[in-house]
């Protein structure tokens, strides 16, 4: 018998409640529905998603800062997930400015370089992307290459739902990547049941099984189910790197209020990079009203089956909400492989 054989009916024996375990990683998403391994658990494990995906968590706000320097003239480059997300009016797609996919920071900087417009990175993602952006800013790029910060750190977001209690939940599936840079040390505070999982399809099941003994045991700890990749304290350099130049403040989240601490910025001595100080835009708070439930989607209190335009009027050809843009985005990963769970 395989070794994920032998874990399914491990979970079958051991499952003998009603448990529910949030990821809070697209790639785990992604990984979960290619795989049919919601499928193949016992009925009463559920797996949650969480905000995982750090597209579909940049608010609305952010989208029309964006769109407003791209009104100003600069150069945007980001990566093409971020393209096709909604703002108020329009999105980075449809907007007349000059609009440039990257496969990151180093070609946005090689973009300034060849240029004397102003070029702006949108440095969208968790701390698995900026310590990469850190070191750039660090290696002085050009002076007409700035960026406009739309990172957020994932404990901060733990810390509000675990708080809210919103979802109700049995533990927590850690991101591998996010830990690979981080570590797992912050995420000991947190008094709940919490793996580091890898991305196989048998990596996820032993970090089910793991959490599963946990709570079945009463122990609320991070165990390492990816120690191949992942330690205690993670990748310190790429830490310090992070921190020397960005620093942590409150903010919003699609499908959140602000929450404390969750987004990184630019320190002061790093202003002339930070689009906003530099071109003097505002990010703002934007009331939605549409019958997406992306934010309930985001917060693991509804799945993307539960939207009434899911596969109808919302596709990824044509996205209503950002969850059917990107590739992380839950609605999007359903809708390629997992329309009837
Ligand atoms: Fe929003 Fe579309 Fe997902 Fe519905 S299916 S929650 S409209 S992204």
């Amino acid at each position: 018998m395989s070794r994920g054989k032998e874990i399914i009916e491990s979970l079958r024996t051991l499952a003998d409640r009603n448990y529910a375990f949030m990821h809070i990683c697209g790639t785990h998403e992604a990984s979960i529905a290619r795989s049919g391994l919601r499928s193949v658990l016992p009925g009463n494990l559920t797996i949650v998603m969480g905000p995982g995906c750090p597209v579909c968590i940049t608010p609305q706000g952010e989208i029309d800062a964006a769109l407003e320097l791209a009104d100003k003239d600069c150069i945007l480059a980001t990566y093409g997930d971020l393209l096709r997300v909604p703002g108020s009016e329009g999105s980075l797609e449809s907007c007349r400015g000059d609009v440039r996919v990257v496969q990151g920071v180093h070609k946005a900087v090689e973009i300034a370089e060849k240029t004397d417009r102003e070029v702006v990175f949108l440095s969208v993602g968790f701390e698995t992307t900026a310590p990469t952006v850190a070191a750039t800013i660090l290696q002085s790029p050009p002076e007409n290459f700035s960026i406009l910060s739309l990172h957020r750190l994932v404990p901060p977001a733990m810390q509000w739902l675990l708080e809210q209690g919103e979802a109700k939940l049995d533990g927590f599936m850690l991101p591998g990547h996010v830990c690979a840079v981080m570590g797992y040390e912050e995420y000991e505070k947190f008094p709940v049941p919490q793996v580091v999982a890898g991305f196989e399809p048998e990596d996820i099941l032993l970090g089910l099984l793991m959490l599963v003994n946990q709570v079945r045991e009463g122990r609320a700890e991070v165990e390492n189910a990816y120690p191949r990749v992942v330690s205690r304290e993670g990748n310190v350099r790429a830490k310090k790197l992070m921190y020397e130049v960005f620093e942590p403040y409150d903010a919003e989240w699609r499908g959140f209020p602000v929450i404390p601490r969750s987004g990184l910025r630019l320190q002061e001595q790093f202003a002339a990079y930070d689009a906003q100080t530099k071109f003097d835009v505002e990010i703002r708070h934007v009331d939605t009203h549409s019958a997406c439930i992306c934010d309930r989607v985001l917060r693991g209190v509804a799945r993307p089956t539960d939207c009434k335009l899911f596969g109808t009027a919302c596709t990824p050809r044509k996205p209503v909400g950002a969850c059917m843009v990107s590739h992380e985005g839950a609605c999007k990963i359903w809708y390629l492989y997992q329309r009837n769970p």
